[in-house]
């Protein structure tokens, strides 16, 4: 249909996915991975594009060329850096953007969290904590523990790594969503003492919190990245309703 609204939607959540699926019928949507994973979730009846953009002034002329209305900016939450390019080049090409973002995680009764600011902060304060930690981190972010020779780590990705850059770790595969049982088996099979995680929210990733909880452990909980001024909603409901109000061309 070729009256259809055009969205690009920065993909790479549940949440995204769901979204696109649900707005496939009227906008033409593109939506765009980063390509980090190798079997990435991939909605039905959308143009997907995998591969970064290059920067604010090539995602601008991206948006620019195809007349694209709208964007919806459903990255994960630490996704830092895209969701600032996707700020600054609607801004210039005046185009309406909207930043889909779940609700952080809280602390409830029988968590024992302690609260780091970054993955840098993390790195520092995780030696107060444990001796055995489980570093749910991407890998990417491995580095910053790099140095440390007096904790064992367990590290799990979706896809194989090539090199771990840790001195003391054991690494296994693994894709979510795991229930709680699994990662209490988890943590209880590796003698885990402390958890580290970023602050993800949502429930994909929740249950090794729940095993944490359960266990009695340690959480080193790594906030998120300060948010960016703009139009943004928790849920996908409100994206639709959003989407809804800018479908007149
Ligand atoms: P990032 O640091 O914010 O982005 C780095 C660069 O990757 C961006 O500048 C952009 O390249 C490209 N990029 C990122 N997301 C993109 C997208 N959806 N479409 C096209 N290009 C994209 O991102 P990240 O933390 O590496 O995350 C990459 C992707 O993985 C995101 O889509 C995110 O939703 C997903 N993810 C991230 C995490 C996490 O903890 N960070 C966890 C789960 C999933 P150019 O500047 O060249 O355009």
């Amino acid at each position: 249909m070729a009256d259809r609204p055009r969205a690009l939607l920065l993909g790479g959540t549940s949440e995204a996915v769901a979204l696109a699926r649900k707005t496939a019928e009227n906008f033409d949507v593109t939506y765009s991975l980063a390509g980090r994973t190798r079997n990435p979730s991939r909605p039905d009846n959308v143009t997907i594009r995998t591969g970064g953009f290059g920067g604010v002034a090539a995602l601008s002329a991206w948006l620019l060329a195809r007349n694209i209305d709208l964007v919806v900016d459903a990255t994960h939450p630490f996704a830092e850096q895209i969701s600032l390019n996707a700020h600054n080049s609607c801004q210039i090409t005046g185009t309406p953007l909207l930043r889909l973002l779940r609700p952080a995680w809280q602390a409830v009764s029988g968590d024992i969290w302690y609260h780091a600011d970054d993955i840098a902060d993390a790195s520092r304060k995780i030696r107060a904590l444990g001796t055995a930690a489980f570093l749910s981190v991407g890998h990417q972010e491995l580095r910053a523990f790099a140095g440390i020779d007096d904790i064992r780590f367990l590290i799990r990705t979706v896809d194989p790594l090539e090199t771990v850059p840790l001195l003391k770790s054991t690494y296994i595969t693994g894709r979510g969503p795991f229930s709680v049982d699994q990662e209490t088996a988890l943590l209880q099979a590796h003698e885990i003492d402390v958890l580290v995680s970023k602050n993800a929210g949502g429930n994909g990733a929740y249950a090794k919190i729940t095993a944490a909880r359960n266990l009695g452990l340690s959480v080193l909980m790594i906030g998120r990245p300060s948010s960016l001024p703009g139009n943004t909603v928790d849920n996908i409901d409100r994206a639709l309703d959003w989407m809804g109000m800018h479908r007149r061309r």
